[in-house]
C-alpha cells in the first residue's frame, strides 16, 4: 500500500522524533539542549548521536556519509565516504564514531576562497551543525556542516549566517529585556522562499549551447504571443506540469521540506514553490536543496528546470522572495502588529528596527542580491526595480504618520503616546497589494524580494540579521542610559520613523517617475553587480560586520573577490557562447538560406517569372548578415582585451560597460534574421518552442 502523506513526510529525515526514539534519554536532552540554546556538544553526545545515525542510516539503504556544505558558491559541496571499517580478519563493520560526525577535512583547495587561503592555512574543515537536520539522499547520509579553515576563517555561506542569527538572538534578547520581558531565552529569524522557475522540454533545450552553458537564452525573437493575455498566472496546470508538481512534492516532503504552494506565474512557462516557513539556516538548507531536487525531478519528466533570473528576454524573470521575521520560543512573532498595548510597543520597536536598518544599509543589502543574472531583473525594466525602499501600505503607514505628527490615527485608537493604546490590526490584503516594491511589509513579516532565483538565500539573510541587529543594539543603548523608560521609547519610535521617512514607498516602483524621486529622497540606485559588490568594503560595513563577528574584514573581501570574479566569468562564458552560435550556427543558418534563395531566383528568372520577394530577402538578410559580422568583430576583439587588465574590479567594469553592450548590439540582428529565414533554416528551438511546447 502506498504511504500516507504524513508517513511520508521526513522519511529520510533524521528528526526529532527519530531522535528520541534511537538516543539515550540523556543524550537526547543533551543534544537538544545544544540545539536549542546553541551549546557546546560533548563528545560523549556526539558518540551517541553517531552510533544512532548510522543505524538508522543504514535501515534505509545508505552506505556512505557526507559533510554537506556550502563553499562560497551558489551551490552545495560533498564528498562521500563510506562507512565501511577494514576487520583483521579480512571482513568489514559498518562504522560511524563522533568526531566523524563532528568534524570532517575536505580537501578545500579547488573552492573558491577569494585570496583568503593564500593569507591563511590551506586547509579547511567542516563542522556539524546540529540546528539543521541530517537526511538521506541517494543511499548516503547527508550532514549539513560548515566550513571553514583551520585558523577559523568562513570559507562558506552559513557560518557567517549562523554568526548572524546569533548575534541578532542576543540583541533582540537584550531589547525584549528592556521591555520587561524575562520569559524568552531565544530568538530565531525566520524565513520562508518563494521559489520561481521555468520548466523547458529537455530535447529542446539540448539544441542550444545557450541554455545549456548559461542558463539562459543568449539570442531568440519574441514569440508571437508573450505573457499580455495574462492567462498563466495561477492558471490551469498542463498534465505534464502538473505531474512533474506532484512528483517534486513527494521527493521534498521525504525530505522534511514542508512544501506548501504551488501555482503557475506570470511567464508562460513559469511557476513557482512555496514552502512553510522555517527557522532560517534550516530554511537555507532547504532551499538549496529544494532548487537541486526541483532539477533532478524536471529531468525525470523530461524536462529542465531553469533557474536562471531572466532565461528568457521580455518575459518575466524569475525571483526568490524571501519572507522574514523574528521569532521567539515562546512562539511570538515579533513582527506581528499584536493585540495589547504592551505588544504594540513592542512591535512598533522591532518594525521601526527593520525599517532603519534598510534605510543604513540599502548598499549591502543591494550588493547581497547582486549577481550577472540579477542584473537582468533589477534596474532593468523588471520587478523589482534596483532602488530598495519600503513598502508598508496606506494603513500602516497612516500609523506611523500618525505617532510622528502626535495625532489620532483617523478614528483609530492609535494615540500618540506609545504602547499606551491598541494598533488596529494589519490584514494581509490591505498590505500586500503592492508588488513592485523590493521591501514590503506583509502583515506580519517583511517580505524580501530582491533575491535572484538561483541566490543562496544565505547571503541576503546574514546581512538582514546583521543590520537588524545592529540598530537593535543601538536601541538598547540609549534606552538603557533612559531615566524615565516610557518617555525615551516614545522619543525614540517617533524620531527613527522620521528619520526614516525617505525609505517608505508605497507608490509604483516601474514608474519612470520613481528614480528621479528616489534620488531626491538619497536613496542609492545600484544598478549593476560591479557597482554594488563593493559597497561591501565601505569602512561603516566593515565595521558593522567586525562588530559582531559575522565577518571579518579579511573575509569581506574575499566574498568581494568572489562575486565580482564570478561576475567577469560569468559574462566570459555567455561572450564566447554566443561568439560560438554566431559563428558557427547562425551566419551558415543565414548563408544557406541565402543561396537557396539566390537559386531559387535564378530558377525563376530562367523561366521569366518575377524575383521580387529573393531579391528583397536576399538584400535584407545580407545586411542584417554584415551587420552581425561586424559586431562578431567588435565582440571577439574586446574579448581578447579583458586578458590584459588585471584589477578584478576593472575587469568587472570593462565585462559590464564593452562586453555587455557588445552582446546587445550582436543580439538585435541575429533576432531579425531568426524571423527572417525559413524556418527550417533556424539552428534553434524559438521562444514559441520553448514557452509553449511543454502541454
Ligand atoms: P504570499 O506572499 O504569496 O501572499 P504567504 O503570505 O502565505 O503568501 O506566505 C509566503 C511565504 O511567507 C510562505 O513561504 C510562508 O511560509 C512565509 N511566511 C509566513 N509567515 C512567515 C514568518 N513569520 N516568517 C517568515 N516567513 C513567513
Ligand atoms: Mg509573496
Amino acid at each position: 500500500m502506498a504511504q500516507s502523506i504524513p508517513e511520508l513526510y521526513g522519511s529520510l529525515v533524521f528528526n526529532d522524533k527519530i531522535m528520541r526514539e534511537k538516543l539515550p534519554k540523556d543524550m537526547y536532552k543533551a543534544l537538544k539542549k545544544t540545539i536549542e540554546n546553541g551549546t557546546h556538544l560533548e563528545l560523549d553526545v556526539a558518540n551517541s548521536v553517531a552510533v544512532a545515525m548510522k543505524e538508522w542510516a543504514l535501515e534505509h539503504g545508505a552506505t556512505h556519509y557526507t559533510h554537506w556544505f556550502q563553499p562560497m558558491t551558489n551551490f552545495t559541496a560533498e564528498k562521500h565516504d563510506s562507512f565501511i571499517s577494514p576487520t583483521v580478519d579480512g571482513q568489514v563493520i559498518m562504522d560511524f564514531s563522533g568526531k566523524e560526525l563532528v568534524k570532517g577535512e575536505p580537501d578545500a583547495s579547488s573552492f573558491p576562497s577569494g585570496g583568503l587561503r593564500a593569507t591563511f592555512e590551506a586547509r579547511g574543515y567542516t563542522a556539524w551543525d546540529p540546528t539543521s537536520p541530517a537526511f538521506i539522499k541517494d543511499r548516503t547520509l547527508y550532514i549539513p556542516t560548515a566550513f571553514c579553515s583551520y585558523s577559523g576563517e568562513a570559507l562558506d555561506k552559513k557560518t557567517p549566517l549562523l554568526r548572524s542569527m546569533d548575534t541578532l538572538n542576543k540583541e533582540a534578547v537584550k531589547v525584549l529585556r528592556l521591555l520587561g520581558n524575562t520569559e524568552v531565552k531565544h530568538i530565531n529569524t525566520t524565513v520562508g522562499p518563494e521559489q520561481e522557475y521555468f520548466l523547458v522540454d529537455k530535447d529542446l533545450y539540448n539544441k542550444r549551447k545557450d541554455l545549456i552553458f548559461c542558463g539562459r537564452t543568449l539570442i531568440g525573437a519574441p514569440a508571437p504571443k508573450g505573457q499580455e493575455m495574462e492567462d498563466h498566472y495561477f492558471g490551469t496546470l498542463k498534465p505534464r506540469v502538473s505531474a512533474y508538481m506532484h512528483d517534486l512534492d513527494e521527493e521534498l516532503w521525504k525530505l522534511g521540506i514542508p512544501a506548501k504552494t504551488k501555482h503557475n506565474e506570470v511567464a508562460p512557462a513559469q511557476h513557482e514553490l512555496a514552502p512553510v516557513f522555517d527557522t532560517t539556516n534550516v530554511a537555507v538548507d532547504h532551499n538549496q536543496l529544494t532548487m537541486e531536487i526541483m532539477k533532478k525531478v524536471a529531468a525525470k519528466h523530461n524536462m529542465v528546470c531553469l533557474l536562471h533570473e531572466k532565461p528568457f528576454e521580455g518575459i518575466n524573470g524569475s525571483g526568490k522572495h524571501n519572507n522574514w521575521s523574528m521569532s521567539t520560543d515562546t512562539g511570538v512573532n515579533l513582527l506581528d502588529p499584536g493585540k495589547t498595548p504592551a505588544e504594540n510597543a513592542q512591535f512598533l520597536l522591532f518594525l521601526t528596527a527593520v525599517i532603519k536598518a534598510v534605510n543604513d544599509y540599502q548598499d549591502i543589502l543591494r550588493a547581497s542580491v547582486a549577481s550577472a543574472g540579477n542584473d537582468h531583473r533589477l534596474g532593468a525594466n523588471e520587478a523589482p526595480p534596483a532602488i530598495i525602499s519600503i513598502f508598508l501600505g496606506d494603513e500602516l503607514t497612516g500609523v506611523l504618520d500618525a505617532i510622528v505628527n502626535g495625532v489620532k490615527y483617523e478614528d483609530k485608537r492609535v494615540e500618540m503616546e506609545i504602547g499606551v493604546d491598541v494598533l488596529p490590526h494589519f490584514p494581509k490584503d490591505t498590505t500586500d497589494r503592492n508588488r513592485t516594491s523590493p521591501f514590503a511589509f506583509t502583515g506580519n513579516k517583511f517580505e524580501f524580494r530582491m533575491p535572484g532565483s538561483k541566490l543562496s538565500v544565505a547571503g541576503p539573510n546574514t546581512v538582514l540579521n546583521t543590520i537588524v541587529a545592529d540598530v537593535l543594539d543601538q536601541f538598547a543603548d540609549e534606552l538603557e542610559k533612559a531615566d524615565n523608560f516610557q518617555d525615551a521609547l516614545d522619543d525614540l519610535i517617533k524620531r527613527t520613523i522620521k528619520e526614516n521617512q525617505n525609505i517608505i514607498f508605497n507608490g509604483n516602483g516601474y514608474s519612470d517617475e520613481w528614480p528621479v524621486e528616489a534620488e531626491k529622497r538619497g536613496l542609492l540606485n545600484l544598478k549593476s553587480t560591479p557597482e554594488a559588490v563593493p559597497t561591501f568594503l565601505a569602512q561603516k560595513n566593515v565595521d558593522v560586520f567586525s562588530k559582531y563577528g559575522v565577518y571579518t574584514e579579511a573575509e569581506l573581501q574575499s566574498r568581494v573577490e568572489i562575486l565580482l570574479d564570478e561576475y567577469c566569468k560569468t559574462l566570459n562564458i555567455e561572450a564566447l557562447t554566443m561568439i560560438d552560435m554566431a559563428k558557427k550556427e547562425i551566419l551558415p543558418a543565414a548563408a544557406k538560406y541565402i543561396k537557396d534563395i539566390a537559386k531559387t531566383a535564378e530558377l525563376a528568372k530562367s523561366c521569366g517569372a518575377e524575383t521580387v520577394f529573393e531579391e528583397e530577402t536576399v538584400k535584407e538578410i545580407s545586411a542584417l548578415v554584415t551587420e552581425m559580422y561586424k559586431a562578431l568583430g567588435t565582440l571577439e576583439a574586446d574579448v581578447q582585451k579583458v586578458h590584459s587588465i588585471e584589477d578584478t574590479q576593472e575587469m568587472a567594469n570593462f565585462f559590464h560597460d564593452t562586453i555587455f553592450a557588445d552582446m546587445g548590439a550582436l543580439r538585435v540582428p541575429a533576432d531579425k534574421i531568426e524571423t527572417l529565414v525559413g524556418k527550417d533554416y533556424w539552428p534553434y528551438p524559438t521562444y514559441s518552442d520553448l514557452l509553449f511546447y511543454v502541454k
